[in-house]
């Protein structure tokens, strides 16, 4: 994987980045983190994460019971498939990028299971 070095500028509109405190609203607002630290770009108003904000993230929600957490969601179709869109909190939590490869695992006639492979 390319190490990508973070900029100082914000990437939509160029503009300098300042380093704010925010409240990040996760999981359809289901787990609340207060006080998280994110490069804000006044200009644009976009909020963004450094690799390292996003590590503390991640360290802040690992105790969270995940598994506890549904969220629901209503499938699209595109051609003869049905797509689900996953939440970007869920895909965070699972690392699970444009790549990632998953197995669906049919349980029964109402649940599937979607593991990442790799
Ligand atoms: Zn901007």
């Amino acid at each position: 994987m390319k190490k990508e070095k973070w900029e100082e500028k914000c990437p939509i509109c160029g503009g300098k980045l300042v380093t704010t405190r925010t409240v990040l609203d996760l999981y359809d607002g289901k787990v609340t983190l207060k006080g998280v630290k994110v490069q804000y770009c006044p200009k644009c108003k976009e909020e963004l994460f450094t690799p390292e904000q996003m590590n503390k993230v991640d360290k802040l929600t690992e105790g969270i019971q995940l598994q506890q957490i549904s969220l629901k969601r209503r499938v699209s179709k595109s051609g003869r498939s049905l797509v689900l869109r996953i939440p970007q909190d869920i895909a965070r939590t699972l690392h699970m990028n444009k790549d990632t490869e998953v197995e669906l695992r049919v349980k029964n006639k109402k649940e599937f299971v979607v593991e990442v492979v790799a």
